[in-house]
């Protein structure tokens, strides 16, 4: 609302909603909001929108200030926090501060509101042996329990009263004038009653709990991680968060992350493993024994006469990861060879003339010396080409850093390149 007035029409919303006129004394507001609240509430089967727009528009025009601004300026104004806010309450606050707690049933819980408490979530590390074999974790936990002594009610005798300081809402508004029609509204949690909205007298205080309705208790939770289950996944206790008075108790959720395996790799229900040969091994057959995640040794083995490329991959079906509740099917094993030549200097030129007699013959490209004398000669470098191509492209980086600081031209090009 910087620089431009509302139109007109944005300050008639919230007559319309409760039924009355624009010049609608507080009195007929409070008789249109009463009869209109009773009937949508949701506890009596009404559209809790319906009922969050009423308890809305009484909020605001129920206040002389907040009234005033919305008149004059319209919603945004109040939304925009000239005044505080329109929805600061929620509307069973409105609501109860009007016909006052249980209004419905005589004190029937269903009239009591419960508030929803929060989750707790924990990560829990797992191995990929966990996940493969499926395990339980005992995990002990504090949370807060109602006090077993006074049932959370606080007190000895089961009583409490509303506190004087906040008329029971457990918060404080405190209103200032910060320019013409410019309210600013402060909510501060009531000291008095430290947000509960009620207080205790001194005596009748539980002597177990001192009042505070909770006590804390160690709590051993027993995780079931199951065969399969994936990193990241959730494991939901649920009610089993913290207690409180009125409160639903939220979950306790436990979310897995999977511990790197040295030797494994997980990919959805396949897993990977490299294995490296010497250049033996790989012309001339090998076999080895690999351990699996269950402790199993798998014995792997080439076929006669069989050669192994660098790099080249084999497969063992049905011994990857089990599926999550379907353990018995299991995804593949997969097996990257890699081949270790040997080192430079370790055959000799004897033993070379010997390994020509059984490889194949070098390439028939021979050349003459006719053709030697046309030819330039060259140095071969050792390179590390992983470094070299990191290297190449911190550059590129760089260069296109300082184009895109020269002209702040069309972006689009960068991202073809
Ligand atoms: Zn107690
Ligand atoms: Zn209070």
């Amino acid at each position: 609302m910087f620089g431009h007035i509302p139109k007109k029409g944005d300050s008639t919303k919230y007559y319309e909603i409760l039924g009355v006129s624009k010049s609608a004394s507080q009195d007929e507001l409070k008789k249109a909001y009463r009869k209109a609240a009773i009937s949508h509430h949701p506890d009596k089967g009404g559209d809790p929108e319906k009922f969050k727009e009423l308890s809305q528009a009484y909020e605001v025009l129920s206040v002389p200030e907040k009234r005033e601004i919305y008149d004059q300026y319209g919603e945004d104004a109040l939304k925009e926090g000239m005044g505080g806010g329109g929805g600061s309450h929620s509307p069973f606050d409105i609501f109860e501060s009007f016909f006052g707690r249980s209004s419905f049933g005589g004190g029937s819980s269903r009239g009591r509101r419960q508030k929803q408490g929060e989750d707790v979530v924990h990560s829990l590390k797992v191995s990929l042996e966990d996940l493969y074999n499926g395990t339980s974790k005992k995990l002990s936990l504090s949370k807060n329990v109602l006090c077993p002594k006074c049932k959370g009610k606080g007190s000895k005798s089961g009583a409490s009263g509303r506190c004087y300081g906040c008329q029971g809402s457990g918060t404080k508004i405190s209103t200032r004038r910060i320019g013409p029609g410019m309210i600013q509204q402060m909510q501060h949690v009531c000291s008095d009653c430290k947000g509960s909205g009620e207080v205790i007298s001194e005596k009748d205080k539980c002597n177990q709990c001192k009042g505070n309705k909770v006590s804390q208790e160690k709590k051993v939770l027993e995780v079931h991680v199951e065969k399969g289950m994936q990193h990241g996944q959730k494991i939901v206790f649920e009610g089993e968060a913290d207690e409180a008075p009125d409160t639903v108790s939220g979950d306790i959720v436990f979310v897995l992350q999977l511990k790197e395996h040295p030797k494994f790799k997980r990919k959805s229900d396949d897993l990977y493993v490299e294995h490296t040969l010497s250049l033996t091994e790989a012309l001339c057959g090998f076999q080895f024994a690999l351990t699996h995640l269950d402790g199993r040794q798998l014995l792997i083995k080439s076929d006669p006469g069989e050669v192994i490329k660098p790099g080249q991959h084999k497969a063992i079906n049905d011994e990857g990861m089990p599926q999550y509740q379907r353990p018995f099917m299991k995804g593949r094993l997969y097996i990257q060879f890699n081949v270790e030549f040997p080192e430079p200097g370790t055959i000799s030129l004897d033993q070379c003339r010997s390994l020509e007699k059984i490889l194949p013959p070098r390439s028939a490209s021979h050349l003459s010396s006719m053709e030697l004398d046309e030819c330039e000669e060259t140095t071969l470098h050792d390179v590390n080409m992983e470094e070299e191509m990191r290297r190449k492209q911190q550059q590129q980086q760089q260069e296109a850093y300082d184009e895109d600081d020269d002209e702040p031209g069309p972006r689009v090009q960068c991202a073809q390149q």
